[in-house]
């Protein structure tokens, strides 16, 4: 059966669908069968998996709201065992009428409908949108853990302190077996003082819950979006390929 992990932070532009995209890629490189699931009405990893949005026919939208297969939601992409659901700009309406159907304080999932899909997978991703909405909440109430990559700026650590609290809350009210799989950090550059201060406070707390290895900042890594490749088939001997795989690798380690 699928582990099912969300890659959520409501701060905006801290690596999530970058993070996303690669790890999924680099499961599937190391053999396990990955779905990813697009939950952001901004729609990048879908396009950074190279995935046309004219010719998408279901969307993850199609599937939460209007009641449609999973299974027909399902792309197979030109990557070693991977498969994902893609998303458009439709589903920026699904804040509202996910809150809707869910009805107030009632446990929103949406996402119960992946159950039927989940032996075909080892690793089913989501990418989530930059806030804590009802997409957000969705796949916080449904995952098993929760990947939250962030950068080494003072601003994160606000966002995080956030960002705990509400998984504390899903927890509490509707997903007990939320884990935190990890704190990424993400556009590392270990040489700034401002990085080790962060790491050093972010340590402090939270120890055993950071990645061993950092996602080293690279321009290689924000160019392979625009060629729809994950980076370890667009540069796969390069260095956030390797650091992608070490990550994979931990990941793989926490859940055998
Ligand atoms: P959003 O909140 O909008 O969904 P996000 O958290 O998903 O954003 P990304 O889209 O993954 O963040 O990354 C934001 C930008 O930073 C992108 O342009 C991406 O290419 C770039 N980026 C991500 N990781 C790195 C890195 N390690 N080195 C350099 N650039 C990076
Ligand atoms: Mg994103």
């Amino acid at each position: 059966m699928a582990r099912v992990i969300a890659f959520s932070n409501q701060k905006g532009g801290v690596g999530k669908t970058t993070s996303c995209v690669n790890i999924a890629a680099a499961l599937g490189k190391l053999g396990k069968r990955v779905l990813l699931i697009d939950l952001d009405p901004q729609g990048n990893a879908t396009s950074g998996l190279g995935v046309e949005k004219k010719n998408i026919k279901h969307t993850i939208y199609d599937v939460l709201v209007k009641g449609e297969s999973i299974r027909d939601g399902i792309v197979v992409t030109k990557f070693k065992n991977l498969h994902m659901v893609p998303s458009t700009v439709d589903l920026a309406g699904a804040e509202l009428e996910l809150r809707e159907l869910t009805g107030e304080g009632n446990r929103p999932n949406g996402l119960a409908v992946v159950e039927e899909i989940k032996e075909n997978y080892d690793y089913i991703l989501i990418d989530c949108p930059p806030s804590l909405g009802m997409l957000t909440l969705t796949a916080l109430s449904y995952a098993d853990g929760v990947i939250i990559p962030m950068q080494c700026e003072f601003f994160s650590l606000e966002g995080l302190s956030q960002l705990l609290v509400t998984i504390k809350r899903v927890r509490q009210h509707y997903n007990q077996n939320l884990q935190i799989t990890g704190i990424l950090l993400t556009m590392f550059n270990g040489r700034l003082t401002l990085t080790r201060q962060v790491v050093d406070e972010l340590k402090k707390y939270y120890a055993d819950k950071i990645f061993k290895t950092p996602i080293s900042r690279s321009v290689k890594l924000s160019e392979a979006p625009s060629f729809g490749a994950p980076i370890c088939y667009y540069d796969p001997t390069s260095k956030c390929a390797e650091e992608y795989k070490a990550v994979a690798k931990e990941i793989i380690k926490q859940t055998v």
